[in-house]
């Protein structure tokens, strides 16, 4: 049994009330977790040592964040085992999708923040000089599906930038982020630099949106609680970055290669169970190559592993759509069911014969349910992507056409005969209500500093 703690100012305080942090493989408890009601100690911590921290110099910073990364990647398998464990997902899944990224998002950051150059704006008669200054104290909210991944994305520039940081990672999968509390203390990070603080979000994580002393929010998550994080920070006017849900399109065109569309929007649907907002949970293919395609698509998820979904909640939830599609007269064509073992397990679905405007076509599922739509020519396939609220991430799967159709896509992200290809540079974020603003590269620099300029005139 793991007993996780807050990291308050270098030190791990317990609170009065612990939950449980339950497995999804067994329902078995793993861990025991703080109930934390109130910030104001993480926020006095990340205040005090805002000072020395915004004095470093950015290669100081950038060489912390390496030892961050050095630290992380000696013990990349702890890490993998950690995330397996907190949310079922398969080992290996654990070991090269999420443990890999957490080392590479500090690793990258600390690259990029060397290759930083100092921008200047000449005048005929004055110079622009433009420096970036911290923000203070900022707040990190993260999701369950990516645990260390995700909250590793927002801290690594944060640090590297001069803030200070409340963290918040989801009450489902704590594991890793206290991990990561632990190897910053061990390598000796300054107290009060990272703070960690475990709880549920309408009391924690509205805690930290709420506070007057910090000064920014980088929150990823569902839509439905990105409004209230944005209702809540806007009077407030605190800069906001909203990561939010998504009902992503995989569209297969006539001319598409089927020897990588196929295994592509196979892994699109079904990696990491469905539970990445940049799944394919919309399969779109060209009528006449329809057949063909989902025999193999249909042949080839007989291999593909997946682990339980998070939670038994998140189950009923999911189960509740493949419900929802039988009554809107979807047919189920594979999976549906609940193998017959403890866990949250779902067999990976795979739904054909409903409308692509039904609910279970364009609300977000986040798990191992993918419906499948024939469309005729490319305009159809478009405007049956764009009908959404969502507008997160796509991919196109053609030979030809691929990056033509790409551009009318109505995505922050479009993929074409790729999935999931990532450079940590690009612009990463989404439009409609998939969220508000980007991060990676120079966008997470942007969102974690003041640009402040400073104009001289020149005699
Ligand atoms: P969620 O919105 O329930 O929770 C996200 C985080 O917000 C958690 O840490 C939670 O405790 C916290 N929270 C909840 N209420 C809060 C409040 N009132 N104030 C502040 N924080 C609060 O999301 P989830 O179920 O953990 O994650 C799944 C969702 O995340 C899906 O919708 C998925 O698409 C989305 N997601 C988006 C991205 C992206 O980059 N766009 C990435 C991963 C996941």
């Amino acid at each position: 049994m793991i007993h996780v703690a807050n990291l308050i100012d270098g030190i791990f305080v317990d609170t009065e009330e612990n939950f449980d942090d339950i497995s999804p493989l067994d329902l078995s408890v793993i861990a025991t977790i703080p109930r934390t009601k109130n910030v104001d100690d993480a926020v006095d911590a990340a205040k005090g040592a805002f000072g020395q921290w915004s004095a470093l110099s950015l290669e100081q910073r950038c060489d912390w964040l390496d030892r961050i990364a050095d630290e992380l990647e000696n013990q990349i398998e702890e890490i993998a085992r950690l995330e397996a464990l907190d949310t079922g997902k398969p080992m290996e899944v654990a070991l090269n999708v999420d443990a890999s990224r957490s080392v590479n998002n500090f690793r990258f950051f600390a690259n990029f923040g060397r290759s930083l150059e100092s921008q200047e704006f000449k005048m005929e008669d004055a110079t622009n000089y433009v420096i970036r200054k911290p923000i203070g104290v900022v707040g990190l909210i993260s999701p369950w599906n990516l645990p260390l991944y995700l909250l590793s994305w927002k801290i690594a520039p944060a640090l590297l930038m001069g803030n200070t940081i409340i963290a918040k990672p989801s009450e489902i999968t704590p594991l890793t982020a206290h991990f990561l509390g632990k190897v910053c203390t061990r390598i000796g990070l300054p107290n009060g630099v990272l703070n960690i603080v475990h709880g549920y979000g309408p009391e924690v994580g509205q805690a930290i949106v709420e506070h007057p002393e910090i000064k920014a929010i980088s929150f990823t998550g569902g839509t439905n609680t990105g409004k209230i994080v944005a209702a809540t920070a806007a009077p407030l006017f605190k800069k906001l970055s909203l990561e939010l849900g998504g009902k992503n399109a995989s569209i297969v065109l006539d001319d598409a290669d089927l020897e990588i569309a196929v295994p592509g929007v196979l892994r699109a649907s079904f990696l990491n169970s469905g539970q990445i907002c940049l799944c394919g949970s919309r399969v779109l293919v060209n009528s006449s190559i329809y057949d063909e395609f989902m025999d193999k698509y249909l042949q080839q998820l007989k291999e593909f592993n997946i682990g339980p979904v998070i939670s038994e909640q998140h189950r009923t939830k999911v189960l509740s759509y493949i419900e929802l599609a039988k009554e809107e007269g979807g047919e189920i064509i594979a999976g549906g069911n609940v193998p017959d073992k403890a866990g949250s397990w779902i067999e990976p679905t795979v739904i054909s014969g409903l409308s692509h405007t039904s609910r279970t076509a364009t609300e977000e599922i986040f798990g191992p349910v993918v419906t499948v739509h024939k469309f005729d020519t490319d305009e159809e396939a478009i405007e049956m992507a764009n009908c959404t609220q969502y507008g997160l991430a796509g991919s196109v799967w053609s030979q030809n056409r691929g990056r033509q159709v790409a551009e009318k896509i109505e995505s922050g992200m479009v993929w074409v005969n790729t999935w999931l290809h990532r450079d940590l540079r690009v612009p990463f974020g989404g439009v409609k209500d998939s969220g508000v603003g980007r991060e990676g590269g120079m966008w997470s620099i942007g969102f974690f500093s003041e640009a402040v300029n400073i104009c001289v005139m020149e005699d």
